[in-house]
């Protein structure tokens, strides 16, 4: 594997390198990816433990009862089976007693022989013995104790009266005859007697019997052996006095009393219950106390605990990752975006919320930017148009409802000469100035609300004095000058120092009655006279402006009415070096019903601006090439070649080329006698849209001739590049080239830039022979002016 020519171990140590960076920037700054891969590790670990608690809960519960209820299940089992027991051994030694008492002669051989069965066949007898009514011992089995007087015994002396139960105890007598205890313990005994009686009822004896204590294990074990279930049990059978008679564990310590006191018990479960003996009650009242380790009866809870402690981490790290792959896709964008938001608040030095800028809340962050670029300028971070016409809405509404609702100044201003200094510095330079303007004008504004509406245009809302107009519109005035002034020192830009003047246009409003349209409007209009003025000026929109606002409206009005019935087109001849007629331009006229003929000076400007001009100009296209059609019979005029003049309004239009293929196309106009004249603005857009646009209508046959030639900014590159097939020399270069040494040069330059394209060159409003021969000498052979005739009427259009 290629490793970029690293050696190996440094190409992996910097690939953990890499790991353990991006590992530290998750946790310094974890995406939305990480944050929900988490939360949901976080969330699946927390249902986890829940579910684990609850199930613990209701589990041990179930298991708590269930062993209670097998514990005092056992705990009853066993005191009725050592009970029943014991009422076996009572009903052995009682029925042996009456069969020895029935019978004549007590052979004391005979008796031993049945006591050593009795004994073999139960071995708890520990020892069975008969004695005389006076309680000497006649046989004992295994032969032990015979002769023996056991008067003074308890269980002799109960024995002699009914049947006898003795208290469990270590036998001083009997205890070393036998073999000692597994475990070294004494040897205890507890004791059954019985009268021996003959069948008048004169007791002639009493039959004995020593059960070891030790039987009580047997039945123990027996019981718990026949249990199917096995689980880790303590069995204890105490006395009435609380002794152990018998212990599972022998180190047990503890007292009956103890263990019972404890409720509820820490480390046990535990049931007891009584013996059920068949003798006086309460004498041998014993207990059997079963007894369970609660860890033990609870292990299943344990056993669960532990499989969720692998389950749900594993889970929740399974969930984690899956959540990280499908939140990359949904995240993805959302932290783009943020990180756009980001980048743009910090391009724009716009200071976030540093808790939003750090990212834990993309929405948030969103939402401000998005708030941000809706009402605020992302170049210079004022707010924008929208935002002042809210505030300017705001402010209408609320003097809406004051008693006396103050008037208030708005001043819009443009900086002069600005595209210039974009176009000589370029934008990026354009960008800076702008900003430093913003800045200066946050200096000067204080705490006003300051705008920017676009390009290089900004508004002011100044808070002035109150007053009536008069008052305000000094105040304002004031205020402005105060801007203009503030405009003197030069912006200090990374390409080197600035001066930039200023333009102030301002409107003094009726708050209450002005909507921010309107009172953005006037002051435009207002700027706008600043400007006509001379730059660097403050004009307060006034009633001469208003009337001027309302005539424009008037005119413009008009000439919507006048489209087309009211228009005419005139024809003014282009001509060669002998005078003869090569073309003619088209020249629109008003015909005002009351102004009379309009200059297209006065109304072409004003179409353009409303876009009217799109509509003149197709019916113009209209004329020539209806007048193409019909020349094109004429065998004196078919030659000739009709232009037209296309404003940059109308040649960016989206329909224009398809327009003028209609046209053609409508007319059965030749496309090759149709020349279209821009102007260098009409090509100042984006050159490779101009160029297509060209060729598209250059593939129709179309010609194109360059109007106002040497008045615009044209670079020889781009003329280069357009399909150009005349340049028309400006007619004030013309004017001047006979007495100005500038206009003869550049009508010079002009002549050989056409020679060196290759292209024709005409000369526009060419008045005297003087100057048609000046141009002649200098090689430009194609006239047009009043020296050959003004524009006229077709029909009076010389050949
Ligand atoms: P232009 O295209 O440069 O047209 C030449 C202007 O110079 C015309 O003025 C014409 O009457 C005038 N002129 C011609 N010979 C002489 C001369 O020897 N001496 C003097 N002093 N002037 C002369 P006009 O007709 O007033 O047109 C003014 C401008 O209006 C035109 O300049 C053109 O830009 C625009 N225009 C005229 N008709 C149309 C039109 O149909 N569409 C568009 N878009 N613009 C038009
Ligand atoms: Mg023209
Ligand atoms: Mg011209």
């Amino acid at each position: 594997m290629d490793r970029g020519g690293l050696p190996p171990a440094v190409a992996l140590g910097g690939g953990r390198r890499i790991g353990a960076r991006a590992i530290r920037s998750v946790l310094r700054r974890p995406g939305l990816r990480e944050r929900l891969a988490l939360a949901m590790g976080a969330f699946v670990v927390s249902i986890g433990v829940g579910l684990t608690l609850l199930m613990e809960w209701r589990l041990a519960a179930g298991l708590r009862e269930s062993a209670q209820q097998r514990l005092e299940y056992l705990a009853r089992d066993l005191s009725s089976r050592i009970g029943e027991d014991l009422r076996e051994r009572r009903l052995e030694v009682s029925r042996l007693a009456l069969v020895l008492g029935s019978s004549d002669v007590l052979n004391s051989r005979a008796v031993q022989q049945t006591l050593d069965g009795l004994q073999t066949r139960v071995p708890a007898y520990a020892w069975i013995g008969l004695t005389d009514a006076r309680g000497h011992v006649l046989a004992g089995s295994g032969g032990l104790l015979s002769g023996v007087d056991a008067s003074t015994r308890p269980w002799f002396l109960g024995g002699a009266r009914a049947e006898f139960f003795g208290d469990p105890h270590v036998a001083k007598m009997l205890g070393p005859l036998l073999p000692p205890e597994r475990s070294g313990e004494p040897l205890r005994f507890f004791d059954l007697a019985s009268p021996v009686r003959r069948p008048d009822g004169t007791m002639v004896g009493v039959l004995g019997a020593h059960l070891y204590t030790g039987w009580i294990r047997t039945v123990v074990e027996r019981t718990l052996d026949s249990r199917i279930e096995h689980f880790p049990l303590e069995v204890l059978v105490a006395d009435n006095t609380g002794d152990w008679l018998y212990k599972t564990s022998p180190d047990l310590s503890a007292t009956l009393a103890a263990l019972l006191r404890e409720s509820p018990p820490t480390r046990y479960l535990l049931s007891s219950a009584k013996v059920d003996l068949p003798t006086e009650a309460g004498k041998l009242a014993w207990t059997v106390l079963v007894r369970e380790e609660a860890s033990d009866a609870l292990a299943p809870v344990y056993e669960n605990r532990r499989q969720m402690g692998i389950v749900v981490p594993l889970l929740a790290l399974s969930l984690a990752f899956a959540t990280w792959l499908i939140a990359g896709r949904l995240a993805r964008p959302v932290e783009r975006v943020a990180d756009a938001a980001r980048r743009h608040a910090a391009t724009t030095g716009h200071a976030l919320d540093a808790h939003v800028a750090g990212g834990r809340d993309e929405a948030r962050l969103l939402d401000l930017t998005l708030q941000r670029l809706a009402l605020r300028d992302s170049l210079t971070g004022l707010i924008n148009r929208s935002a002042l016409k809210q505030r300017l809405a705001l402010l209408q509404r609320a003097q809406a409802v004051t008693a006396s609702p103050a008037p208030y100044a708005v001043l819009l201003l443009d900086l002069d000469d600005f595209h210039m200094f974009n176009n000589a510095r370029g934008h990026e330079h354009g960008d800076q100035l702008l900003r430093a303007v913003a800045e200066r004008l946050r200096q000067v504004a204080c705490a006003d609300t300051v705008a920017r509406l676009g390009s290089d245009e900004f508004a002011l809302l100044p808070g002035l004095p109150g007053g009536a107009d008069e008052d305000v519109a000094a105040h304002a005035q004031a205020y402005a000058e105060r801007v203009v002034a503030a405009f003197a020192a030069p912006f200090e830009l990374p390409g080197g120092a600035h001066r930039c003047q200023v333009s102030i246009g301002i409107a003094v409003v009726d708050a209450a009655a002005t909507l921010p349209e309107v009172a953005l409007t006037e002051a435009e209009l207002a700027m706008q006279e600043a400007k006509r003025l001379g730059k660097g000026r403050v004009v307060v929109f006034d009633d001469r402006l208003q009337e001027g606002l309302i005539a424009q409206t008037r005119f413009e009005q008009a000439l919507r009415a006048a489209i087309p019935s009211q228009l005419l087109v005139l024809y003014q001849p282009q001509v060669d070096r002998e005078g003869r007629t090569v073309g003619a331009e088209l020249l629109v006229r008003w015909k005002h019903t009351e102004q009379g003929l309009v200059s297209p000076a006065m109304f072409i400007p004003v179409a353009e601006q409303t876009g009217l001009i799109v509509d003149i100009g197709r019916w113009v296209l209209e004329q020539a090439c209806r007048q193409l059609r019909a020349w094109s019979d004429d065998p004196l005029r078919r030659h000739l070649v009709l232009a037209v003049n296309v404003s940059s309004r109308e040649f960016g239009h989206p329909g224009f080329v398809d327009g003028v293929r209609e046209v053609l196309a409508a007319t059965g106009a030749d496309p090759a006698r149709l020349k279209i004249e821009l102007t260098e603005s009409a090509l100042a857009a984006d050159v490779g849209e101009v160029v297509a646009r060209m060729a598209a209508l250059k593939s129709l046959g179309v010609r194109f001739s360059l109007d106002d030639f040497g008045t615009g900014f044209s670079s020889l590159g781009y003329l280069q590049r357009l399909p150009l097939d005349q340049l028309k020399i400006d007619q004030s270069f013309v004017r001047g080239m006979l007495t100005e040494n500038s206009s003869a040069s550049i009508v010079h330059t002009v002549i050989a830039l056409g020679e060196s394209l290759g292209v024709e060159v005409i000369a526009e409003g060419v008045e005297t022979e003087a100057q048609r021969q000046a141009l002649a000498e200098l090689g430009c052979h194609h006239y047009q002016g009043y020296l050959f005739a003004r524009p006229v009427p077709v029909e009076q259009l010389p050949l």
